[in-house]
């Protein structure tokens, strides 16, 4: 069984023990998992109907039909014309069904003409039938995620080793650097890149802007994209590294600060072992900071998922008492942010297996004291 209708096989059993008897899939993640095909965000309607009993259909405007990849063994291709209804071929694809999944992301104006060409049906989230299914990788999606975040950890070793400019160059320049970077290596797109320099650094989200990095201070890089697997879906990478400029060691406090950073980030991941709450996972980075002081300025979760969306399920986080099974793909990241002076954050992304965790970042944890 090819890998598509190995996930359609183990969708369809989702499916019967949920009693939904159609899952809709559009726009969103959840295409290409299931068929390898990601559908353009367009106003014109493209549609994976797959009904638990029957084949599924994939139905697409003809001028799209060109980019899929025809499988078989998971999908029969339905184009239609500029002047069809595809509203109406879906329903007709449906059709006695009562209980229809659709996936979350379908846009609102298809999901409202759907309802009312199918009245008498009953719709639930797509989420509920393939998200468990996501969360739990299979070999070849962790295979794609560990290309992607060695793609990452080889441009995180470039601004280590001061092969990437930093001290007079603006945020959005070093930004740029590396986005073009994560290209170089393989990403197929930038998801983002995210330079802060000094002060700067303790805004988690802060976007590179036109401060000018000067020595003696750190700056906080996380950056991640999209690469393509062999089998043309995209999955993500994320890492987050810090480094101080100007080639003389940081102060005795900041050493202190990201020492305690590092010990609570290599003790998370250690944490992240099958059968584990991920919300202990969350408290494994929180505990130690919280000890030393820095409790109030770790200021968000320790994680999220990762897979072929940036953020997905599991979240980890306080409250998520989901345990960590096998395949199971996710960032540590815990950040200690000052207002008005610094901050820093130290990501891997790891999976959950039954050897234990693995990390798939190799990249130096330490904050790298760079000349550049
Ligand atoms: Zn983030
Ligand atoms: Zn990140
Ligand atoms: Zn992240």
């Amino acid at each position: 069984m090819t890998m598509f209708a190995e996930r359609l096989a183990r969708t369809r059993a989702a499916m019967d023990e949920l009693g939904v008897d159609a899952l809709l899939l559009s726009v969103g993640p959840d295409l290409p998992w299931l068929s390898g095909y990601e559908a353009m965000p367009l106003e014109r309607l493209t549609m994976l109907v797959v009904p638990r009993g029957g084949d599924a259909t994939l139905v697409v405007p003809r001028l799209e039909a060109p980019r899929v990849v025809e499988r078989p063994d998971v999908f029969a291709l339905r184009t239609w014309e500029e002047t069809d209804d595809p509203i109406a071929v879906v329903a007709g694809l449906v059709g006695a069904g009562t209980e229809v999944a659709i996936g979350d992301r379908t846009w609102a104006r298809f999901v409202v003409d759907l309802q009312a060409a199918l009245p008498s049906a009953r719709w639930r989230r797509g989420s509920e039938v393939v998200g468990p299914l996501r969360m739990a990788k299979d070999a070849a999606e962790v295979e794609a995620l560990r290309a992607a975040a060695a793609a990452a950890d080889r441009v995180a070793a470039q601004l280590h080793d001061g092969g990437i400019p930093l001290v007079g160059r603006t945020e959005a320049d070093v930004s740029a650097d590396i986005g073009r970077r994560l290209v170089d290596e393989g990403h197929h797109k930038v998801n983002f890149a995210i330079v802060a320099a000094g002060e700067h650094a303790a805004s988690p989200h802060h976007e590179a802007g036109s401060r000018v990095i000067r020595a003696g201070e750190v700056v906080l890089c996380d950056f991640g994209g999209t690469m393509h697997a062999p089998d043309g879906v995209g999955y993500c990478s994320d890492i987050t590294r810090c480094v101080w400029t100007g080639g003389a060691e940081p102060p005795a406090e900041v050493a202190e600060v990201y020492g305690v950073l590092h010990d609570a980030q290599r003790a998370a991941c250690a944490a992240a072992t099958v059968g584990t709450p991920c919300e202990d996972v969350d408290a494994a980075a929180r505990t130690p900071i919280a000890g030393a002081g820095w409790g109030d300025e770790f200021i968000h979760r320790t994680g999220h998922g990762i897979g072929i969306e940036e953020h997905e399920d599991p979240y980890v986080v306080a409250g998520n008492r989901t345990p960590l099974a096998a395949g199971h793909a996710f960032s540590v990241e815990p950040g200690i942010y000052v207002d008005g002076r610094w901050g820093f954050r130290l990501e891997d992304i790891v999976v959950a297996t039954d050897a234990g965790p693995e990390e798939l970042n190799r990249a130096d944890h330490r904050l790298v004291v760079v000349d550049a």
